[in-house]
């Protein structure tokens, strides 16, 4: 059933523009249609009263938790936007919390602040739909865009940098995940790999290194890869 997040002012129910043309031109749902709706982190099955314009009633609500029992959160190196999207809405479905994109020295792509501002809100509306895709209760928040410097104000419990030369050296990954029930984050580099510098600041702020096996895989496959490993072994 779709699922939308909604705003919810004076006890009524208030979608965004899109959603409300999703529902009247796209599923072209009738009265009487129950859709769900999120706001607050909860989710409701709702009953359309009338469609334009567009009133619903809470019929009850859901009590499913499709969330993740820690953060899970992503530092992602900035990159080509079709890369960011796949990354955003993929690692939405895995169930990440938060995004947050940096500059690293090889990346391919330099945008300053200003150059990600403008593709941040199309970004958030790719999470946005991807959490309702995969009814989710929470949109992650997508922000950008920090130095390498700037990760030390932004980490968890426990942080992981996926790093090519281990590839394939140890099993650390589950080890260290393992030893963890708690918040996690995970970076990956940049088309170019890490500089050993980035390398070695990262650890120094407490970050360890992880393998994600014998092949060296692109660094959106290994944010998807990663991510999925970790929100498997929080589930387990
Ligand atoms: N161009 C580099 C690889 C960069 S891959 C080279 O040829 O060596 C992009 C990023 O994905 C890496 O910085 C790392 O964070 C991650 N990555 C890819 N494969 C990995 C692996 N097998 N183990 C750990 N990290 C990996």
């Amino acid at each position: 059933m779709q699922r939308y997040f909604v705003k919810y002012q004076n006890e009524i129910i208030i979608f965004n523009e899109q959603d409300v043309f999703h529902i009247q031109k796209v599923m072209r749902n009738k009265v009487g249609d129950e859709i769900q709706v999120v706001f607050d982190s909860k989710a409701y099955l709702v009953a359309i009263d009338s469609i334009s314009p567009l009133g619903v009633h809470i019929v009850n609500p859901i009590l499913d938790d499709s969330e993740l029992p820690h953060d899970l959160v992503l530092f992602f190196p900035l990159t080509k936007s079709d890369k960011c999207e796949l990354v955003i809405q993929k690692a939405t479905e895995i169930g990440v919390t938060k995004i947050y994109f940096y500059k690293a020295n090889r990346s391919v792509v330099k945008l300053d602040n200003e150059g990600f501002n403008k593709k941040q809100e199309r970004y958030i509306k790719i999470a946005k739909e991807a959490s309702e895709q995969c009814h989710r209760l929470i949109i992650p928040s997508i922000e950008g865009v920090l130095s390498i410097k700037d990760i030390k104000d932004h980490l968890c419990d426990l942080n992981l940098v996926a790093y090519e030369l281990d590839a394939g050296k140890t099993s650390s990954f589950y080890d260290e995940l393992d030893k963890s029930n708690k918040d996690v984050s995970f970076i990956v580099g940049p088309e170019g790999g890490f500089e050993l510098e980035e390398i070695n600041y990262l650890c120094d702020i407490g970050f360890k290194r992880v393998s994600l096996g014998k092949r060296i895989l692109r660094m959106e496959t290994a944010a998807i890869y990663g991510l999925s490993v970790i929100a498997s072994n929080m589930e387990k």
